[in-house]
């Protein structure tokens, strides 16, 4: 398959995306990151199975909405695929997704205190963040694992509108409206919980953002040059060249 300009660029994002969050710690071994086809909304790019920080662009292949390989055969995906598959399908401005394992947020899914924005870079996470458990659909003997696509949509609709839905004892997944946006949430979410955790341990009330600060930061343009410099900040520090060149 040649690609395209467009679809050239969105690979080279998600390749360093792989490599950032795993230099950051969001991903590990395990976990990934998504992008929806730019010129075929019925598909998304992701790696076939490889841990992120050895992902390269022909790496990255096509899989359906429903998590069949485009190309069947081709690769070994991610068992996990389904998360991905089912949140572009349900969310159509959805163009980026990220699951990840991260320690610092796994308690909010299996306690009563819910995660919520306590810092600013953390807005986009959005005000809720629902917790999707999967005993409620599938029953107390899965391996908690989302690896079927019916597991996948049951997940997609506790995500409903919002940015972020934890899953029960095993992580979360974040959406974004770019490459760039989705990064960008998921190496704050853990940041966040962190902070909310530590505040929580002050035994005090920690204070949220409000819903007004969520939609006034939300305005700042993701294409902002602030936003440019943000891409070569996190490239310099897991090593790699900033995809689509430097500025
Ligand atoms: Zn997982």
């Amino acid at each position: 398959v040649i690609a395209d300009g467009r679809t050239r660029s969105v690979i080279g994002e998600l390749v360093a995306a792989n490599r950032i969050l795993a230099n950051a710690g969001v991903l590990d071994a395990f976990g990934h990151v998504s992008a929806r086809h730019p010129s075929d909304p019925t598909r998304f790019l992701i790696s076939r199975s490889r841990s992120p920080e050895l992902v390269e662009a022909a790496d990255i292949h096509e899989v359906h909405l429903d998590g069949t390989l485009a190309e069947p055969g081709s690769h070994h995906p991610y068992i996990e695929r389904f998360i991905h598959a089912a949140i572009y399908a349900a969310r159509p401005e959805i163009a980026a997704v990220v699951h990840s394992h991260a320690d610092e947020v796994v308690p909010f899914s299996i306690s009563r205190e819910p995660l919520r924005p306590v810092l600013h870079t953390s807005a986009a996470m959005g005000a809720t963040v629902p917790v999707w458990d999967i005993r409620d659909g599938f029953g107390s003997e899965t391996n908690l694992l989302v690896t079927t696509i019916e597991q996948g949509r049951d997940l997609a609709r506790r995500l409903g509108a919002a940015r972020v839905v934890l899953m029960r004892g095993h992580g979360f997944a974040a959406t974004g409206r770019s490459v760039f946006e989705v990064v960008k949430i998921a190496l704050y979410v853990p940041r966040n919980a962190h902070i909310l955790s530590a505040a929580l341990a002050l035994g005090d009330d920690p204070v949220a953002l409000s819903d007004g600060e969520i939609r006034a930061l939300s305005a700042i343009d993701p294409d902002a040059p602030s936003s440019r410099r943000a891409w070569e900040y996190w490239c310099a520090k897991a090593g790699i060249a900033v995809p689509g060149g430097a500025t």
